[in-house]
């Protein structure tokens, strides 16, 4: 019996650790009709290469106006000139998807709450709202955005800022819970004039430096698809890097638009690589992929930066794609879960 159950200890400490090859800390389960993937599904594209991901809708819902596009269906925002506008509903859907999972497969996701409106003083109190009605769910808010080019100018309502006090109350709510941030905010504008301010560049320092308790990860780099490395661009991210004051400030790499300028060259590869082998605590991967159906488009955007983590030293490449998403999260689940404990109870408590 003794000699069984020494075998048996020698088989289980054979067995190969399960091993991911990336984590993905920018995901859309659903589009800009809320349509998506069902999140079972999903499970499988994962497979044994995605370990944990960060999981979000997206907040803004196109509107299908008959009077602008006829009977066309848009589902994208470039296929139609009617209004964006916010869609809170988001967030209890992805609260429910998440919930119809067993304890083993939520432990790799990392749900977000994105259903408010940046540019409202409300926003912090409809996360609020989310965390207290779906205790246990939620890791961090975002992404959201506030500058996108040909996205910010179509959402109806009052356009977004990063001088808004709609904004610092966020962030602050964001910091207090901990919640992790996601925000998109390109750098510059589409086609700046010659020698134009990317006053975008100045505020977004500032918005950072306003909310030092706050995580937050600055998507795309600030980079789109058209929005493309103002010149210095590594110059730039390296300086916020850099800054003591900034220490709370991560660089996501996700997005197939991101991707295509960053690997566009060797020389682009190198440059890239030496800034992230230089700061390889700040940086994540992430796909930005939206409402997949195979595990090979899902991916698609991994596979473009095979020649970039290439040149990463092996532990600057594993901590770009595991490790940083490790721990980020893995801190933002504890704070989070913490806070709901003080929290919704006291809200049992005076019901
Ligand atoms: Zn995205």
């Amino acid at each position: 019996m003794r000699a069984l159950r020494a075998i048996v200890a020698v088989l289980v400490l054979a067995l190969p650790i399960r091993a991911y090859d990336l984590n993905d800390s920018h995901f859309h389960l659903t589009n800009y009709v809320q349509e998506g993937t069902d999140i079972h599904k999903f499970l499988e594209i994962m497979g044994d290469k995605v370990g944990r991901v960060a999981l979000f809708g997206i907040p803004l819902q196109q509107t299908w106006d008959h009077d602008n596009s006829g009977d066309f269906a848009p589902t994208y925002y470039l296929q139609t000139d009617a209004p964006l506008y916010y869609y809170s509903f988001t967030d209890a859907f992805i609260a429910m998807a998440y919930r119809s999972l067993t304890k083993a497969e939520q432990a790799r996701f990392d749900p977000m709450i994105t259903g408010f409106n940046p540019a409202d003083m409300y926003a912090a109190d409809h996360v609020r709202r989310v965390l207290t009605t779906f205790p246990g769910v939620f890791s961090g808010i975002g992404e959201f955005t506030i500058h996108k080019e040909f996205v910010s100018s179509k959402v109806a309502g009052k356009t977004a800022s990063l001088t808004n006090p709609a904004l610092d109350r966020l962030l602050d709510f964001a910091g207090e819970v901990g919640l992790v941030v996601i925000l998109h905010s390109d750098v510059d504008m589409p086609f700046p004039k010659p020698g134009q301010e990317p006053y975008q560049v100045e505020q977004l320092r500032d918005l950072f430096l306003r909310h030092p308790k706050t995580t937050i990860i600055w998507a795309h780099c600030g980079l789109g698809r058209i929005v493309h490395p103002v010149k210095d661009q590594m110059g730039i991210v390296e300086r916020l890097l850099e800054n003591p004051a900034l220490s709370h400030v991560y660089i996501d790499i996700s997005w197939d638009e991101v991707a295509k300028y960053l690997v566009s060259s060797p020389e682009t590869i190198a440059r890239v690589a030496e800034g992230i082998n230089r700061h390889p605590e700040r940086f994540l991967f992430g796909t930005d992929e939206v409402a997949p159906t195979t595990q090979g488009g899902y991916l698609k955007v991994y596979r473009m930066y095979e020649p970039l983590f290439a040149k990463l030293t092996p532990e600057a490449s594993r901590m770009v794609r595991m490790g940083n998403y490790e721990r980020l999260f893995d801190e933002a689940r504890r704070k989070v879960r913490a806070w709901e404990k003080a929290n919704v109870k006291g809200q049992e408590v005076s019901r």
